[in-house]
């Protein structure tokens, strides 16, 4: 995996020296000496992840963390603070700052190409998303989500895996300053167990589960569906440092030094739950603006222009498969009345309650799509004319034949429809015509009474039998 990494340090030798070590791992390197320099290179180059020395001239490390994470533009790129300084109080001072982790000078090689790889792969993937999102037109939302998460890192689901009755204690009454809900278990078996009955925001691990190895239940946490994306922090002591890379290796998102300090844990959970709801937004918002797409929103069927590509396609593969497509327009009879007298509201229950009706109606490889105000279109696949007829009347039944539920005084109300059904054996056919082939039949249906089904391939046939002349 390549990255692109921002040195920042006011040292040039200190530069240098990670410059050289980050090359030679094939890293892309960029360096600033001081933080305006820094913040400058943040927007033109798009890192992938930010090393910054704390102790500066001028402005900070800390200050240049603080501006970074407040500009929505680099708010997102993983920091990484280098410091001379072991002090934990400056370690959790960065990390209030919105530092996503900290190296200690002299840089431990480990260290750093385990925290870079993996925090430049947590990036990479957020970036991802990020494309996709805009790529879909929700930009504005994104930058609310933000904002959202930002205000809310509270009523997180923790999971505590380790042997040890007293540091459960203090993690627990740790996190529950913030608001958290810690669940304590000592095995391997239990936690998967739990795992798979509860959701989580963050698991926590200890490398150490007795005489269990902490590290195969971060593996399993990663096969699992239910827990492939929650975050997993990882308690080690000192020693067990060297094994370390394996576990972020595995899938272990950060990971915290033995003793426990109380500042250090509230703060590294904080980030770990801000990366897990900012990803779960994202998710989130990706999936309904993919769907927002094609579908329409009130009845949640597909809308008219999912409709439109889709038939497309349906018409040019009549060349190959050399079968009919077939398709129905139906609109609600009378409808407009039934809004004047119950209401928009009722309306819509009507319209949604048809759609879903109408739905178990037709086959799976059928689509049903909402046209427009209350007219349906179902696009039909290797139906020729006689099934599609076939097809409309049990639908204009379905509809017919039971009341459809209001919230009013008068609980329901009967429904019907009309539908028109044209079809086409003609691959370079067009949809407006075929469509519109549906309309003109549908047209018909309306000037016979309404609540019946019309096809002007039909009418013709008919008109042939009976000897008459074939017209519109
Ligand atoms: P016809 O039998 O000739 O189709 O008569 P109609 O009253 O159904 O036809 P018209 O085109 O005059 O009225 C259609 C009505 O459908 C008008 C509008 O109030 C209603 N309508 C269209 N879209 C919606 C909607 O999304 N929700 C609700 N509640 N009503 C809608
Ligand atoms: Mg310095
Ligand atoms: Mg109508």
């Amino acid at each position: 995996m390549t990255a692109r990494i921002l040195v920042v340090d006011d040292i040039p030798a200190n530069v240098k020296l990670l410059e050289v070590k980050l090359t030679a791992e094939y890293f892309d390197v960029v360096t600033a000496p001081d933080g305006p320099r820094a913040l400058e290179l943040a927007h033109s180059e798009a890192p992938d992840l930010i090393l910054a020395d704390v102790m500066m001239p001028g402005m900070d490390g800390f200050e240049l963390c603080r501006r970074l994470k407040a500009d929505p533009e680099t708010a997102h790129i993983p920091l990484v603070m280098v410091t001379a300084l072991s002090d934990v109080s400056d370690r959790v001072r960065g990390l209030e700052a919105g530092a996503d982790d900290f190296l200690t000078k002299p840089v431990n090689d480990i260290a750093l190409f385990a925290r870079v790889r993996s925090l430049a792969r947590l990036k990479q993937m957020m970036d991802e998303l990020r494309v996709r999102q805009a790529a879909s037109g929700d930009g504005t939302l994104l930058s609310e989500a933000e904002l959202e998460i930002a205000e809310d890192l509270s009523d997180a689901r923790v999971l505590l895996a380790d042997s040890s009755e007293t540091l459960a204690g203090k993690v627990n009454s740790y996190l529950a300053e913030d608001g958290h809900t810690t669940r304590h278990v000592k095995t391997v078996r239990d936690a998967l167990d739990l795992a798979q009955s509860e959701p989580f925001d963050l698991l926590i691990v200890s490398l150490h589960l007795g005489k269990e190895d902490g590290l195969r239940l971060c593996s399993q946490f990663r096969s699992q569906d239910d827990t492939r994306h929650v975050p997993i922090l990882l308690l080690l002591d000192e020693e067990d440092l060297p094994r370390l890379p394996k576990g972020l290796e595995i899938g272990v998102t950060d990971y915290l030094i033995k003793p426990i300090d109380r500042n250090e844990l509230r703060a590294r959970t904080r980030t770990q739950i801000r990366r897990r709801r900012y990803h779960d937004k994202l998710r989130d918002m990706l999936q309904r603006s993919v769907a927002l797409a094609y579908t329409d929103t009130l009845t949640g069927v597909y809308n008219r222009r999912y409709m439109n590509a889709h038939l497309d396609r349906k018409i040019m593969e009549i060349a190959e498969t050399v079968k009919p497509v077939s398709v129905l327009m139906f609109d609600i009879d009378n409808f407009k009345p039934v809004n004047d007298t119950y209401g928009h509201k009722a309306g819509d229950e009507v319209l949604s309650e048809l759609a879903k009706r109408v739905s178990r109606g037709v086959r799976d490889i059928d689509l049903l799509s909402r046209y427009g105000g209350e007219e349906f279109v179902i696009v039909m696949p290797d139906a020729d004319i006689e099934v599609a007829v076939t097809v409309a009347e049990r639908v204009r039944a379905l509809v017919a034949d039971q009341m459809f539920a209001i919230s009013t005084d008068v609980g329901a109300l009967a429904v019907t429809i009309s539908v028109g059904v044209a079809t086409t054996r003609d691959p370079t056919e067009t949809t407006e015509s075929l469509i519109g082939r549906a309309d003109a039949a549908l047209y018909r249906a309306k000037g016979r009474g309404r609540n019946c089904v019309s096809s002007v391939e039909l009418d013709q046939r008919g008109q042939r039998q009976a000897g008459l002349p074939v017209g519109r």
